[in-house]
């Protein structure tokens, strides 16, 4: 009778054992199939730029020396597509470099301060106003390299897909440190909204093409919020523009 009962017991657990051993097989392969598609993603994405590289060297090589007008299409063609392979790069390393807590350089962040740079600088650069409103101090602990990543990914974005100036309201709500950006842009349509996060996700290929974009911002920006326990949300309507909001704990993180 014990036997039975013992037997029974190292059923239980080998079963136990087998599930759990499943769910990590599963999750590894997620994982792996990630990476894959990540790995997939950015090799279609290098290949658009390097082929228009190639192909206006080929140009040049044949007329370059004949032909000025081909000579300047093809040197200012093969530097914007080069900067914009550069940027790329830049950015996947980011993303590969892995934002987790254990790698931030923690300390006070005044948050009110940082914002207020980015948009001097931005609203500089894009010739445009960019008006900060901060009701109360707004110091938490994070790390201000990657904060500052983060909120000039937003401030851009804001100025990119807008011809006007931006607000941008830092604020507390409920407990949680607010940093809200809203423009007055192009706006995201709604079934595309739960993409934008997604690395090399844009919402039309051919405009962002124009404006620069990689699709690699915001999952950038979202990996940095989440590295620091936060997230940012976005609400956003075609043609009025949208709002994107950093949310982090009040707290912060540890110092
Ligand atoms: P990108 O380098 O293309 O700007 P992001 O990851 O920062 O990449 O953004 C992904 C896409 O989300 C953009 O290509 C654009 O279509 C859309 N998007 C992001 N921010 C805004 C905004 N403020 N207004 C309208 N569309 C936006």
């Amino acid at each position: 009778f014990k036997k039975i009962d013992i037997d029974e017991r190292a059923k239980d657990e080998l079963a136990m054992m087998g599930h759990s051993f499943n769910h990590m097989i599963d999750l590894l392969k997620k994982n792996f199939d990630k990476q894959k598609q990540f790995v997939s993603d950015a090799s279609h994405e290098l290949k658009t730029p390097l082929t228009v590289i190639c192909s206006y060297a080929r140009l040049l090589k044949r007329w370059g020396m004949e032909r000025p007008e081909v000579l300047e299409e093809a040197v200012n063609a093969i530097d914007s597509e080069s900067r914009r392979m550069k940027e790329m790069t830049n950015q996947m390393l980011a993303l590969a470099s892995g934002e987790t807590e254990e790698t931030l350089q923690v300390m006070n962040v005044d948050l009110c301060r940082l914002t207020s740079e980015i948009a001097k600088k931005l609203g500089t650069a894009y010739q445009r106003q960019v008006d900060v409103q901060c009701s109360e101090e707004a110091v938490i602990n994070g790390d201000e390299g990657k904060l500052n990543q983060l909120l000039f990914i937003l401030i851009d974005n804001g100025l990119k897909y807008s011809e006007e100036g931006l607000t941008v309201n830092v604020k507390k709500v409920d407990g949680s440190q607010h940093v809200e950006v809203r423009d007055f842009g192009i706006g995201i349509p709604e079934e595309d909204l739960h993409s934008v996060f997604e690395r090399f996700f844009r919402v039309d290929k051919a405009r962002t093409r124009k404006t620069g974009g990689t699709g690699l911002g915001l999952s950038i920006a979202m990996a940095i919020a989440k590295s620091h326990k936060g997230t940012i949300k976005v609400e956003s309507e075609e043609g009025k523009g949208s709002v994107f909001t950093l949310i982090l704990p009040e707290e912060g993180l540890r110092l």
